[in-house]
């Protein structure tokens, strides 16, 4: 099987324009086209994050801008609040700690989103202001859990502290209004819903962030926000960025432009439903709580007796789907299906369809189509009789 899918939660697979983006010329990234391409992609990308503040383009993956925010933002001695809903924002917690950042979790059940009572009345009840910054994950990759950010925003708003936000598997694929939520410092990256392939991570700064990082005195040097806010200013990066990724980038900023951002995140939802009636129809049961789920990427439990890694192999050798399974104590527990790229309903369905048909192999006892079925009804909606 040479064609593969990806319908893991990043990378994606990638729209052919995209790729064709990448094989362009070399520049010189010190030169007026990279100044041009730089400045369209940040215009491009203001927007997509619901800002007018500065979006800084970071050559690593979006852990390096998690990290970059984190040591920009705070140093040894400060107090961060961590939201941590599974692996992602565990992550999180952990970046700041290896850079002396006290850490306080607030601890939520993987499957579950944040709970916003929770959060108000921990922050309500941080009189003296000891808590410096809170962090979140917007989208967490790893159980499917999509937290709604409006309430959490408007209780650290209330607070007053400093907020970090990963919403490196969200962005893009549903609205997201940093400006309006009064975020800091938002993380996004590449490979995840813009459809790019790996390499660049993008990090939004807010006004008062950056009167903030001026106080911080912890060390860094490849991954300096004001250093690449000062050379962004004159149409270049500090050190060699990666300059197909941008071209990229740019194409499928386009794209989205084009496709209209509201139908973007229409889609992604109308694929999420189609899985989610998927897994009810054949009777799976979902990780993440209802009301909670992401858009981005659909965790189902492996039901009892069969082997979640087993069916993804067959698929990924036989069908040519390649899905996530779970990580860390999730690991083999769920199988995680990506709708972030360019996929279609057919591609869709055709997973949907290959996945029964290894379920059904593996012993799963339910009607044949049970599932599809469940699926092409979420597609079409209402039928007429
Ligand atoms: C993919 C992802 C990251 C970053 O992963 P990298 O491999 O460093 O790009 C961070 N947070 C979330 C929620 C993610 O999905």
């Amino acid at each position: 099987m040479s064609k593969q899918l990806l319908f893991i939660p990043g990378p994606v697979t990638v729209a052919e324009p995209v790729l064709a983006a990448m094989g362009k010329p070399m520049i010189d990234h010190r030169g007026p086209e990279f100044k041009e391409l730089q400045a369209s992609i940040v215009r491009k990308l203001q927007p997509v994050f619901g800002t007018t503040s500065d979006v800084l383009l970071l050559g690593c993956s979006g852990t390096g801008g998690l990290e970059a925010a984190m040591t920009n933002m705070f140093g040894p001695g400060e107090k961060v609040l961590v939201a941590p809903v599974g692996v992602f924002g565990n992550r999180f917690a952990e970046i700041a700690r290896t850079w002396g950042v006290e850490v306080e979790i607030l601890d939520t059940e993987w499957g579950k989103g944040v709970d916003a009572k929770a959060l108000k009345a921990r922050l309500e009840a941080d009189t003296k202001k000891e808590i410096k910054g809170v962090v979140l994950t917007h989208n967490e990759t790893s159980t499917g859990v999509q937290n709604p950010l409006g309430p959490l925003a408007d209780s650290i708003r209330a607070h007053g502290a400093y907020s970090l936000v990963d919403t490196v598997s969200g962005l893009a694929a549903s609205e997201f209004t940093m400006d309006a939520w009064g975020f800091d410092v938002v993380c996004a990256a590449s490979q995840k819903a813009l459809g790019v392939p790996p390499g660049m991570a993008m990090v939004a700064v807010s006004a008062r962030a950056w009167d903030k990082m001026k106080t911080v005195k912890s060390p860094r040097y490849y991954l300096d926000l004001q250093k690449a806010r000062e050379f962004q200013a004159i149409g270049q990066t500090p050190c060699t960025p990666p300059v197909s990724i941008a071209y990229a980038l740019d194409v499928a900023l386009d794209l989205y432009a084009k496709e209209g951002a509201t139908n973007v995140w229409a889609r992604h939802q109308r694929n999420t439903d189609a899985i989610v009636a998927f897994a009810e129809g054949a009777g799976l049961q979902l990780f993440a709580e209802p009301g909670m789920r992401s858009v981005t990427v659909t965790a189902i439990h492996v039901p009892a007796g069969v082997n979640g890694d087993e069916i993804r192999k067959k698929l990924r050798v036989e069908h040519g789907f390649v899905l996530g399974g779970g990580q860390e104590k999730l690991a083999g527990k769920i199988i995680r299906i990506g709708t972030m790229g360019a996929i279609t309903q057919t591609d869709v369905l055709a997973m949907l369809g290959a996945l029964e048909i290894e379920l059904l192999s593996a012993g799963l006892k339910i009607q044949a189509g049970s599932g599809v079925q469940a699926a092409v009804r979420a597609f079409m909606g209402p039928v007429p009789a």
